[in-house]
């Protein structure tokens, strides 16, 4: 029995949550990816897990982008808090405020990524900022499922192929369901990352509290991968540079499936698409805007439109060119990684040495590495940042 091809699995559970035999179980594989592990003396072979599967149905249901945007949420704090310009955080919001549940990942004790379900901006929490590593989505479709027989107001948001996975599932797509997915560069291993981890317990000698993969103290354009453990010690490094950040960031370490993804690319599936904003708009913005975190914000439909029209008071938006916010984003415009020699690399040794020899091979970049990356353009950011900075305070100075 193949559901579908192993390179083209996304790991999005569907299959498991809607095997009414208990046939399907997801494992983690030997590169640390949920797959569907099939129990064949419990398969009646009625292809229910074939017709769930988004690796072999492909259809938006969403036209052209309606609209898009530079956008954050007037709320600094829960902004500061966010991966990006907070925005993910004032649509769960309207939803709370309409008596509605919010779907969104979160870390579990065990730091492994689950999607879980929120009533109110305390559960919410958990459910913010990025994290970089598939999210389990196990016994999660069924829940949405009964919330929105149930007449409920649902947001979920989730990386496109969940989305897309979700809409298989349901077969339906109710009134009250909203769904945002996010430009999604991939997502990285799981066993790599908890590999990662427990390698740097040993090092600092204490269990591990509190990842932050985005955190933005330094500025939003300088993300750094922040670990705190139970001593008190942190791990604090640049994303771009630090243990697992390089590897994924550099793609050495995704799912198969997002070398190629087939939804990196418009049309959307959600009815919303949030990413990072990090195109030239940005030197408009002041200094200190940028430094909180700048969302992109697509309008994929008019259920979309509504909202983003009742949300409108919460955020600062400027409108910006689709086909600009296509062409400087990858992720939208269908381009593969083109690192799956790389990848395939990175694998077959994580398979067979030990995890300090990985990440000494991939996760420390070399001086040459850093100093070509920071005339690669990649920091261009921050110098048009200081000298808009400059200007900015010359300006204030003469007025
Ligand atoms: C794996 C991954 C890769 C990404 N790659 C890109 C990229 O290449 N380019 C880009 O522009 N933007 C990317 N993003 C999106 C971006 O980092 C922000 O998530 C987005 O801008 C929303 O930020 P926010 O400030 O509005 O809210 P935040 O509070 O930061 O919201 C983050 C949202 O993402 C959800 N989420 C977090 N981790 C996961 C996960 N592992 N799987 C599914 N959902 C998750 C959360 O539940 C929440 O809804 C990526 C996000 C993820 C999770």
């Amino acid at each position: 029995m193949v559901i579908a091809r192993s390179s083209y699995c996304t790991g999005c559970c569907a299959c498991g949550d809607v095997c009414r035999f208990g046939a399907i179980t997801m494992v983690y594989d030997d590169e640390g990816f949920l797959v569907p592990g099939i129990n064949t003396s419990k398969c009646v072979k009625c292809n229910q897990c074939v017709n769930v599967c988004p690796a072999n149905s492909f259809t938006s249901k969403n036209d052209n982008i309606i609209s898009s945007y530079a956008c954050w949420s007037n709320d600094t704090e829960s902004r500061i808090s966010s991966s990006s310009g907070g925005i993910f955080s004032v649509l769960a919001s309207w939803i709370f405020q309409n008596n509605g549940v919010v779907y969104g990942a979160a870390f579990d004790e065990s730091f492994h990524v689950k999607h879980g379900r929120a009533e109110n901006m305390n559960e919410l929490e958990l459910l913010k900022k990025s994290k970089y590593i598939q999210s389990e989505m196990i016994s999660v479709y069924p829940m949405i499922k009964k919330d929105c027989e149930q007449g409920k107001l649902v947001l979920f948001v989730g990386t496109p192929c969940q989305v897309s996975a979700l809409y298989n599932y349901l077969g339906y797509d109710y009134e009250k369901l909203y769904t945002c997915d996010l430009i999604c560069h991939g997502v990285g291993s799981t066993g790599y990352f908890v590999d990662c981890l427990g390698y740097l317990q040993k090092n600092f000698k204490s269990k591990v509290t509190e990842v932050v993969f985005r955190e933005k103290s330094k500025g939003y354009n300088k993300p750094h991968l922040i670990i705190r453990f139970e001593n008190g010690r942190m791990y604090k490094q640049f994303l771009y540079y630090s243990i697992f950040g390089h590897s994924f960031t550099k793609s050495f370490s995704v799912r198969k499936s997002c070398i190629e993804c087939k939804y990196a690319t418009v049309p959307r599936f959600g009815n919303f698409t949030l990413g990072d904003y990090s195109g030239k708009v940005y030197v408009n913005f002041n200094f200190n805007e940028i430094k909180r975190g700048i969302s992109t914000l697509l309008i994929n439909n008019m259920k979309a439109q509504l909202v983003f029209e009742e949300i409108s008071d919460k955020i600062f938006a400027k409108k910006v060119d689709v086909d600009y916010i296509i062409t400087t984003s990858n992720r939208l415009k269908g381009i593969s990684l083109k690192t799956l020699e790389e990848r395939d690399e990175f694998f077959a040794e994580y398979k067979s040495l030990d995890v300090k020899e990985i990440i000494q091979k991939y996760d420390m970049p070399s001086r040459e590495e850093i100093r070509n990356f920071k005339y690669s353009g990649k920091w261009n950011g921050s110098v048009l940042q200081l000298i808009h900075k400059i200007v900015y305070r010359v300006k204030r100075h003469i007025s």
